[in-house]
C-alpha cells in the first residue's frame, strides 16, 4: 500500500529534476516564465532592467551565458539587436517571439523613421510583452517550448496555461474599467514603447518624443509637442526610468502638463507568479493617477 502511494505521489508531482538552464533577454520574459513554471524554474535575464534593451551591448559574461543557456527567449532583432549575432554562433536553442504566429503586430515606423545604421528597417514595434493579447500568444508559445525541454512536466505546464490566462482576463477586465474614465485624456510618452496596452485600453497618446529612444528627438517633433502642450492638450508627460528626463521637465515646464513615470520594464516588480500581472497594473496605475488629475 505504502509503495503504491509513493509510485503515485512520483507520477502526480511536477517533475523539475533536468532543470533545463533558461535564458531571457528582459525581465518581463523572465515574469512571464516564472507565472507559466510558478516559480519552479530560475530563469536569468541579461539586460538589467534598469537600462534600455534598445541600446544595450553585450558583455563576456552575458556571451558566456548565452553558450550554456538550453533556451534563450528574446522578443527579436527589433527589440535586442545585439543578440542576433551571438545567437547566430550558437547551437542554443532560441525562441524570438516576433515571429510568432498569431501576434497582431503594429507597424513601428509610421511612415517617417528611416534606416538605421545596419540598414536595418524597424518596421514593427516590438514591445509585444505590454499587451495582454499578445502575452497570451507569448505564453502559449513559451509553454509549448518548456514542455518540449520538459515533456514530463506538460500536464502541470498546459494547468499553469490556464490559470495565467484566467488571471490575465480578470487583469485586463479591471484594468478596463479603471482606464474607462481617462481614456480621452491626451498625453506624450517618451518613447513609443507602450502602443499595445494603449491599443488595449483605447488610450489617448498624442505623441511620442522619440520613436527610436537611441536617437534624440528631432527638433521638428520637439516644436510639434510644445505647440501641443501650449495648446493645453495633453495632461502628462510620460518619462521612463531607464532614460534621462532633463529635457521632459524643461519641454513641460509651464504648460499645465504633469510629469509622471511608466516603467515598461517593472524595475521594483517581485520575480514571482503574479509578477507580470504587477508590471500591467503599475502600468495603469501609473495612466490612471496622471491621467485623472
Ligand atoms: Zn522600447
Amino acid at each position: 500500500m505504502r509503495k503504491l502511494f509513493f509510485i503515485v505521489m512520483l507520477i502526480a508531482a511536477p517533475s523539475w529534476a533536468a532543470n533545463p538552464n533558461i535564458l531571457v533577454s528582459i525581465k518581463p520574459l523572465q515574469l512571464i516564465v516564472t507565472s507559466l513554471t510558478e516559480g519552479e524554474l530560475a530563469v536569468d535575464y541579461l539586460v538589467s532592467p534598469n537600462v534600455s534593451p534598445h541600446d544595450y551591448a553585450l558583455r563576456p559574461s552575458d556571451v558566456r551565458a548565452i553558450r550554456e543557456a538550453d533556451l534563450l527567449i528574446w522578443v527579436g532583432d527589433e527589440l535586442e539587436p545585439f543578440l542576433s549575432k551571438p545567437l547566430s554562433q550558437t547551437d542554443t536553442s532560441q525562441l524570438a517571439l516576433l515571429d510568432l504566429p498569431g501576434l497582431d503586430l503594429i507597424d513601428g515606423d509610421k511612415g517617417h523613421e528611416h534606416h538605421d545604421h545596419e540598414g536595418h528597417h524597424h518596421d514593427v514595434d516590438p514591445h509585444i510583452w505590454l499587451g495582454p493579447s499578445e502575452a497570451r500568444v507569448i505564453a502559449a508559445a513559451i509553454t509549448e517550448k518548456l514542455i518540449s525541454k520538459m515533456p514530463e512536466t506538460s500536464e502541470h505546464l498546459q494547468q499553469q496555461l490556464t490559470r495565467f490566462n484566467q488571471h490575465l482576463d480578470k487583469l485586463e477586465q479591471s484594468i478596463s474599467q479603471q482606464l474607462a474614465p481617462v481614456q480621452q485624456q491626451g498625453y506624450f510618452v517618451f518613447h513609443d514603447g507602450y502602443s499595445y496596452f494603449e491599443r488595449q485600453f483605447a488610450l489617448n497618446r498624442l505623441g511620442e518624443f522619440t520613436i527610436n529612444p537611441q536617437r534624440r528627438p528631432g527638433a521638428k517633433s520637439l516644436l510639434n509637442i510644445r505647440q501641443q502642450l501650449e495648446q493645453g492638450k495633453a495632461k502628462c508627460i510620460f518619462a521612463e526610468p531607464q532614460f534621462d528626463g532633463a529635457l521632459l521637465e524643461s519641454i513641460s515646464q509651464h504648460s499645465g502638463a504633469k510629469i509622471s513615470m511608466l516603467d515598461p520594464l517593472g524595475i521594483s516588480v517581485n520575480n514571482n507568479k503574479d509578477g507580470y500581472f504587477e508590471l500591467l497594473q503599475q502600468l495603469a496605475d501609473a495612466y490612471s493617477d496622471c491621467l485623472s488629475h
